[in-house]
């Protein structure tokens, strides 16, 4: 994964620098480095392993002046957290910095052969032989660094979002990218490089999304010229941001992913804004009506995602399937795309990813692309490489989700699910107008609904004291909350690092309940919903069990209040929104079960918020 940033211009690069990484820490956090040229003929690099809080200490006492400079925050891949694997990583002669996010696939066949020929090798990863081998081809072949570098890139299998600096070379950064992120921000005189927008909203809202296989030469006082890696020259409309600083801090939080459960109701008003109309008769989802034939036409329908996304993919199945009657297969887009998968051109594929840079699920989508299928996507972030390598789809409109757990995008991403299936349901004429109707209202009045959840934020908090030291956690659901259940077991295992496990409720007594004793928290979804009945039988045979019950419950509930030992009231919705309810008081017993335990919750250890690499 790892965040990327870069700037030149009449700035001091270092703070631009270190704050851009703080805004990308989500991305990455086990080491960073910072490459610095300055006027007098030096290329400097400083490393330290840790978060970015570290190499600022460590930079302290360094000369950091300079106002052109290129920084990281690593996710490892290849070779352990450390000084020597942070990037940047130098060349051999140490004329040439490089960083890199991504994953360079042949990297140990390059590795022998530059070793062969005399290079010297200081870390374990992958990253390094990008950078010997374009100082390599450069020196052999007497070219330019632009013209190495795509040489140097036309032998690499893989991925990468990278940006060089040359020693001596005080005007000019070059940048490239293949399946990992890259944005060029547009200011007065000078110009900023990052994985996203967010270090760069600050100074413009003037942005260049890179595609793949384009390498871009930033220069000083010059617009960015833009080539592909075969040197063919391209030119790039500028698109103006829409988002803002507030969007990126914590506004008086203690946590990122706090503030991110509680912006929900405000962010699902966004998400439905324009898109259902005042009379709640229509779904205006244009990705869907200026393609009608398609999805009218359309023999089944793929979902394809990977960790929460997947989940929402899930209810989406849920939701088509009883809404439009399209049968949906729910995939996980890593194994999708090895499997030699049947595509159908009158297959719907729908790509759920947060980032829209998730690796496998862009892989997935490339692959039904060249089956004839159509893709729709469903990502959060504009312009993302997801949202624009798919036939249509839709955003979440969330704005930006840093806690790397993901809450609001993930809800929103139901509330999409649930509008193209009503959207859907209204053309195919499969349910009647006036229960759309009914839904669409109902839809509406949930995150008003979200706000009075959030009112037992306290009341949660307190219960979440009695299992902060539980080792291991159950799951229930059936029906629309089966992967809600899911979800609340990825929740706490992410943030907490406890071991959860979620099942669909009836699944128990298939071998789960062997596990049952008086030290295995249940969280049992018990909504007073079409399985309600069911989910009572499940909880009876988990209390005969001596296990201790959390249940999640509809307001005025009296009959799993007097079976379970511990109950979250929420208010009543139809079936199919239950799980924009449910979602919401799991989320918060995560939170504060993760924080009881002093865990880095908006930074959890071995995680990063989008998986750019396979
Ligand atoms: N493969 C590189 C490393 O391990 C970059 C990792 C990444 O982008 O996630 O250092």
């Amino acid at each position: 994964m790892c965040g990327i940033v870069g700037y030149i211009g009449e700035q001091d690069a270092y703070p631009i620098l270190i704050k851009g990484l703080h805004r990308l820490e989500y991305r990455g956090y086990d080491s960073a480095g910072i490459a610095v040229a300055n006027s007098g003929d030096e290329l400097k690099i400083y490393k330290a392993k840790g978060r970015v809080d570290d190499l600022e200490e460590f930079c302290r006492s360094k000369d950091i002046s300079g106002n052109i400079g290129i920084a990281h925050t690593r996710w490892a891949t290849h070779g352990e957290p450390s000084n020597a694997n942070a990037h940047p990583h130098y060349s051999e002669s140490e004329n040439l910095a490089l960083i890199h996010n991504g994953i360079i696939e042949n990297y140990a066949v390059l590795k022998q052969q530059l070793i062969n020929k005399g290079f010297h090798f200081r870390s374990n990863t992958d990253t390094e032989v990008l950078v010997q081998l374009i100082e390599y081809i450069k020196d052999l072949n007497k070219v330019d660094l632009c013209t190495a570098i795509q040489l140097a890139l036309s032998e690499i299998v893989g991925a990468y979002a990278i940006a060089v600096l040359e020693k001596g070379v005080t005007d000019r950064i070059i940048v490239a990218r293949k399946s990992s992120p890259l944005v060029l921000g547009i200011g007065d005189n000078e110009y900023f490089i990052a994985s996203d927008a967010s270090p760069i909203v600050e100074y413009t809202n003037k942005v260049i999304y890179l595609e793949d296989e384009e390498i871009a030469i930033v220069s000083r006082n010059e617009p960015p010229r833009i080539l592909t890696i075969k040197n063919v020259e391209k030119s790039h409309e500028i698109i103006e941001l829409e988002m803002n600083i507030s969007q990126l801090e914590k506004g008086g939080y203690p946590h990122f992913m706090l503030k991110e459960i509680f912006e929900q109701p405000q962010t699902l008003r966004d998400c439905m804004r324009g898109r259902i109309d005042i009379s709640c008769q229509h779904v205006v989802l244009s990705g869907i009506i200026d393609h009608k034939e398609r999805f009218l036409d359309a023999r089944r329908i793929i979902i394809l995602a990977c960790g929460t996304s997947w989940h929402a993919g899930l209810v989406g199945k849920y939701l088509f399937e009883s809404f439009c009657r399209i049968p949906v297969e729910v995939e996980y887009s890593s194994e999708f795309r090895y499997r030699n998968p049947v595509i159908y051109p009158d297959d719907i594929i729908i790509a759920i990813s947060q980032s829209g840079e998730t690796a496998d699920t862009l892989a997935a989508v490339e692959l039904a692309r060249k089956s004839g299928a159509f893709v729709y996507g469903i990502c959060n972030v504009v312009g993302s490489s997801i949202a624009r390598n798919t036939d249509s789809g839709s955003y979440t409109h969330v704005g930006p989700e840093i806690g790397v757990a993901s809450t609001k995008a993930f809800t929103a991403q139901l509330v999409v699910l649930s509008m193209m299936a009503l959207c859907i349901a209204r053309e195919k004429k499969t349910i009647p107008d006036e229960r759309i109707k009914a839904l669409l209202k109902e839809l509406n009045r949930i995150p008003d609904k979200i706000e009075k959840i959030l009112q037992s934020n306290e009341l949660i908090s307190d219960l979440s004291k009695i299992f902060t030291y539980a080792h291991n956690f159950i799951y229930l659901g059936r029906g629309f909350n089966y992967p809600i259940a899911l979800e609340g077991a990825l929740k706490l295992k992410e943030i907490s690092y406890i071991h959860a496990e979620g099942y669909p409720a009836a699944e128990m007594k298939h071998g789960p309940i062997a596990l049952i004793d008086t030290e295995m928290p249940v969280v049992a979804i018990a909504t007073d919903n079409g399985m309600y009945e069911k989910v009572i039988s499940n909880i009876q045979e988990i209390k005969a069990r001596n296990g201790r019950v959390i249940a999640v419950v509809s307001e005025n509930d009296t009959v799993v209040k007097s079976i379970a030992d511990y109950v979250i009231e929420i208010p009543a919705t139809e079936d199919c929104f239950d799980p924009l309810l449910t979602t919401i008081p799991l989320q918060l017993l995560s939170y504060h079960i993760a924080v009881n335990k002093r865990r880095d919750v908006d930074m959890p250890r071995n995680l990063a918020k989008s998986v750019t690499v396979e």
